[in-house]
């Protein structure tokens, strides 16, 4: 197999987009049983590798404000399950909600450098910096998304 970029987070893979699919999935299966995730922890792995792949996961405002207030109350509210449950229930909520225009880029890390680590600090620092690294890809978007945040948590 050739090795191409994956079209969502521009990752060198073989098999391009699918082969980053794969390693994903493989590297979810690995999180749960040999990482001992938290749940706010795997959580954070969904939403951020979905902002990097908004044409499969962001497609609609509801799933692009559910990743990205999922990411943002990570990176900048110091996560929690409760704040996650908050914007759970905002979204089921029948909220109405505006999909602004995505960035063209989706962060320089991928999910290449976490799916590496060797244990469960190695991997939490890496998913902070991976983390990181989308959510300031999707600067343009940050006021939108802490508005929507405090809209759920209030
Ligand atoms: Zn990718």
């Amino acid at each position: 197999m050739s090795v191409d970029l994956c079209e969502g987070c521009g990752l060198r893979i073989a098999g391009g987009t699918a082969g980053c699919q794969a390693l994903f999935d493989e590297f979810r299966a690995r999180e749960i049983t040999e990482l001992a995730a938290k749940y706010a922890s795997t959580r954070l792995t969904v939403d951020v590798y979905c902002l990097q792949h908004p044409d499969r996961y962001c497609v609609s405002a509801k799933s692009l404000a559910a990743h990205l207030t999922g990411v943002g109350w990570a990176v900048e509210r110091g996560g929690g399950d409760w704040g996650l449950r908050m914007l759970q229930r905002w979204l089921d909520g029948g909220v109405r909600l505006e999909k602004p225009p995505l960035p063209a880029g989706h962060g320089e890390l991928t999910i290449a450098d976490v799916a590496g680590a060797t244990g469960t600090d190695d991997y939490l620092a890496a998913l902070d910096l991976w983390a990181r690294s989308a959510w300031s890809a999707y600067s343009g978007l940050h006021e939108v998304a802490r508005g929507w945040i405090d809209a759920a948590v209030a």
